[in-house]
């Protein structure tokens, strides 16, 4: 095998906020191949399916190439011109807190670094927040009160190192797979024990010592209900608490907390108490479960507290470590991205620290007080208080709660401007002018990832037609506004050397974030910058915080925080009896605008569902595959019914990513509920009240075609497949003509059909050949369609004889749903082999199938299946 990393260009993965290093070589005919980067201390040359597949994600099929103005394409002159003219003019008329910017953690810190200068420097307002908003504005709160400012303790090595990890509201597993990877390594290494604490039981529960469904919301019971126990059997650091105020009122708040509303099995809370106590290096792992609610912030200073009341911080193995959803949402946060925040961690609110980034930009304003976080800009676009809106690399329009609602207000908003690199997306589709922005493969700059190790992404695709990258757009615009010198910037290097100097200034104001000793940093050295983790001053490189037991408010000390439970804000009723928790698939990114390109990727999970209890689903009268209605008082989402018992009774879960792109009527976010934790203004995405009806769909189809489909019924959700599309259809009213329908569906006027039609029992079954192949099929039946989907997916593979039955013939067996991406094996595949050759262990299966054996991302459910096959065994 060809040795990559003699030739290859090393950059940085860019989904989640593991922050994992690639190995880049472009194919010379716009293609990549894409590798893990062996000596990126993130991820040591692992990858998961999402990095694996990123070669297939750069393609121009959905590019933006050209700016549009009203539709229209345009040059890249006048599109700016007309930006600046209008922010310009909306200023003039109305205010600077009349604009606003909506940014995104996929923005690389040299253009967040713009945005930000632009917006609080020169524009004059606090308006611009990022989608980070959505994922850790809590853990920003929560270390801000408990630490000074918002430094993230701990470091990778940490869960190389501990004996206890405890992964709160994470399912690392599928959101921070090689994160996953790394614990597994460990745990295999020195026997580390895990506690998954989730409402629901997910991929993460399979290797967990043990699992706490607790009720949803009611993480600061359960900890507060730690620190009684922690000081009951006298595990207090008692000369770390030297370090610390404010014990004595949090223990007395954890004392009269009620640990019942947990809902938990007394025996198992007293289990995780004895592990937790009894064990000294605890590292607590904690994401969107924990940051996702109104009482967000609270649930990070309840874990807090209790490392802090141990000492469990600071030192080896030990200490809480937020780990973020987005490649650069920790970026984000030091730039000052957030509407709250000055860059470099000061604060808005302070005279001193307004007036030292002011000298610093020679700035003519700067705002006094904080912004419009997210869910209030919307709210503020919607009711006419926002009257330009520049909404970057972020689609609000699927990904806000109510976003039925936030798509109302962008529409409504008299100026909206997208950057993106497609415009194929829910929010672009509204825009006045759209930009096209350069893609990760062609952008240069710097992200941080989640524990503090800043990586260079690096350009090895050159940008496609007119697209350019964020900084330089940004720029552009603030020079046309007036601007000029404060934006003559001609490289992103000389934006991070500026953006270095301006943290050295931080620092004297106290501050965590410097990274003053890369001030000087030239062309060559900020090209060769070698993944370095903050800070990085001329004294110090990277490192864990707080080993000096020296934190960041005025007397040094940290501060535990007296919280207690809140529930969700809002309540159960009859009309709504079920809470939603939304979240994360293993193979997809957000909405999809680039693993949803990939087909690979798309065969893990192709069609968006709701997880539902078994009893809950009977007493609803719904049945394996039927579709359900989610219903709640901001809008309504229909998607496909999974039974399972990985959600308990009362609660349902249901993926993120699906758009109106893709699955029109199941955009999740429009039935969540925009309410926010009053100290972080993060939304509770994972405990909004529905509630769940069978769908009655007077028919239900499933359609494959070699083109992608063009459906306009009540529901569908179409993916790609390796030789084309597949989409799963249902309608309420009844098709008169089931080929004219389908020659709409397919675009296929002309083609020859096969046709199998039975009018009374309402079954339809449809082939269409173009030159003797076979190009689509389409299958209609009343109740929901069973046929061998993942077999018909590989059409123009499947035979003519015998297509309309839907099912393989015996030589060419259905290998079900796609379970191990890298190497494209299906479910049916590997039970198979488990049955025939008598597996016994994940091994055994890759040594089998080669299933598991790269990314490993999908070991946890290999075990998954393998513990069900053994235990029906048992049970036969
Ligand atoms: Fe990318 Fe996966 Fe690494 Fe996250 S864990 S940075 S998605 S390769």
């Amino acid at each position: 095998m060809k040795d990559l990393t003699a030739c290859a260009t090393r950059s940085t993965c860019p989904y989640c906020g593991v922050g994992c290093g690639v190995l880049l070589q472009p194919d010379g005919a716009g293609g990549l191949t894409v590798t893990g980067d062996p000596d990126h201390p993130a991820n040591q040359g692992r990858l998961c399916s999402k990095g694996s597949a990123l070669a297939e994600t750069v393609g121009l099929s959905h590019r933006l190439l050209a700016p549009r103005v009203s539709g229209v394409e345009t040059g890249w002159d006048d599109a700016l011109q007309l930006v600046a003219d209008r922010f310009s003019e909306t200023i003039t008329e109305h205010g600077p807190d009349s604009v606003a910017f909506y940014v995104s953690g996929q923005l690389l810190t040299e253009d967040y670094y713009i945005a930000n200068k632009l917006m609080k420097g020169f524009i004059g307002s606090a308006n611009i927040d990022t989608n980070s908003r959505l994922c850790m504005a809590s853990t920003v709160a929560g270390h801000k009160r408990a630490f000074g400012t918002d430094t993230v303790p701990g470091t990778y090595e940490d869960i190389d190192e501990a004996d206890l990890v405890v992964l709160v509201g994470s399912n690392l597993a599928w959101c921070h797979p090689v994160l996953y990877q790394r614990l597994m390594a460990a745990r295999q290494a020195r026997g580390t024990k895990i506690v998954v604490i989730d409402p629901r039981r997910t991929a993460s529960c399979d290797s967990a010592d043990l699992h706490l469904p607790l009720t949803p919301g009611s993480d600061v019971a359960l900890f507060n209900h730690l620190l009684t126990q922690i000081d009951a059997r006298g595990f207090m650091g008692t000369e770390f608490l030297t370090h610390t105020n404010g014990f004595a009122e949090a223990l007395a708040s954890a004392q009269a907390d009620d640990i019942t509303v947990t809902g938990l099995d007394p025996d198992d809370i007293a289990t995780f108490c004895e592990m937790w106590t009894g064990t000294e290096k605890v590292v607590t792992i904690f994401s969107q479960g924990v940051n996702q609610s109104t009482s967000g912030s609270d649930k990070v200073n309840a874990i807090l507290n209790c490392h802090l009341a141990t000492g469990r911080i600071g030192k080896p193995g030990c200490g809480p470590l937020s780990v973020t959803g987005q490649p650069n949402a920790m970026g984000g946060r030091e730039v000052g991205g957030l509407a709250n925040m000055l860059a470099c961690h000061l604060d808005i609110e302070n005279a001193d620290h307004r007036a030292a980034v002011r000298d610093f930009w020679s700035a003519p304003t700067m705002p006094e007080t904080q912004g419009l976080k997210a869910v209030d800009m919307f709210r503020a676009a919607g009711d006419g208080r926002i009257k330009a809106l520049w909404v970057i690399h972020t689609n609000p329009a699927v990904s806000m709660p109510e976003a039925d609602a936030v798509r109302d207000a962008i529409a409504a908003c008299p100026f909206t401007v997208v950057s993106d690199i497609t415009a194929r997306t829910d929010t672009a589709r509204l825009a006045d002018v759209l930009l096209p922005a350069s893609a990760w493969a062609e952008k240069d700059g710097t992200v941080t990832n989640s524990d503090r190790t800043i990586s260079r992404q690096r350009s090895v695709l050159p940008a496609p037609s007119q697209a350019r990258a964020d900084w330089d757009i940004l720029c552009e615009v603030g020079r046309r506004m007036g601007w000029t010198s404060a934006f003559d910037y001609q490289s992103p290097a000389e934006i991070f050397r500026e953006y270095a100097v301006l943290s050295g200034i931080a620092a004297r104001f106290g501050k965590d974030f410097d990274i003053s000793g890369l001030s000087d940093l030239n062309a060559a050295e900020y090209d060769a910058l070698e993944p370095t983790r903050w800070p990085i001053t001329a004294s110090q490189q990277g490192g864990r915080f707080f080993a000096d037991r020296q934190f960041f408010h005025a007397d040094g000390k940290a501060r535990l925080l007296p919280v207690i439970w809140r529930s969700p804000a809002t309540k159960t009723e009859p009309r709504y009896p079920f809470r939603l928790n939304t979240g994360r698939l293993r193979d997809q990114w957000h909405t999809m605008t680039r693993t949803g390109l990939s087909a690979r990727l798309s065969a893990h999970l192709p069609e968006p569902f709701l997880d539902i209890h078994p009893k809950d689903a009977r007493a609803g009268q719904i049945a394996a595959a039927d579709l359900v209605e989610v219903h709640s008082p901001h809008g309504k989402a229909i998607l496909r019914a999974r039974i399972n018992a990985d959600v308990t009774r009362g609660q349902v879960f249901a993926p993120i990513h699906w758009t109106g792109e893709t699955a029109p009527s199941a955009r999740i976010d429009t039935v969540v509920a925009a309410e926010v934790d009053p100290i972080s203004g993060q939304p509770e995405s994972k405990a909004s009240v529905v509630n769940v009806t069978r769908f009655n769909a007077a028919w239900y189809g499933f359609a494959v075609s070699a083109r992608e489909m063009s459906p306009t019924c009540t529901y569908w959700a179409q993916s790609p497949t390796k030789s084309g599309f597949r989409a799963e259809l249902a309608g309420t009213d009844p098709v008169p003509d089931w080929q004219a329908a389908a020659r709409n569906l397919f675009g296929l006027p002309d083609a020859e059909v096969t046709a199998v039609e039975d009018a009374g029992r309402g079954v339809a079954r449809l082939a269409f050949h173009q030159n003797g192949q076979l190009v689509a099929a389409l299958f209609i039946s009343p109740e929901p369609v069973a046929v061998m989907r993942d077999y018909l997916a590989t059409l123009p593979q499947v035979p003519n004889l015998g297509l309309l039955s839907g099912r393989a013939p015996a030589d060419m067996p259905d290998p079900g749903p796609v379970l191990c991406s890298c190497f494209d094996v299906g479910v049916n595949t590997i039970l198979t082999a488990i049955e025939t050759h008598g597996l016994m262990s994940v091994e055994a299966i890759g040594e089998a199938l080669q299933a598991g054996t790269n990314c490993g991302s999908c070991r946890p459910e290999l075990a998954a299946l393998l513990a069900s096959t053994q235990q029906k065994e048992a049970a036969e």
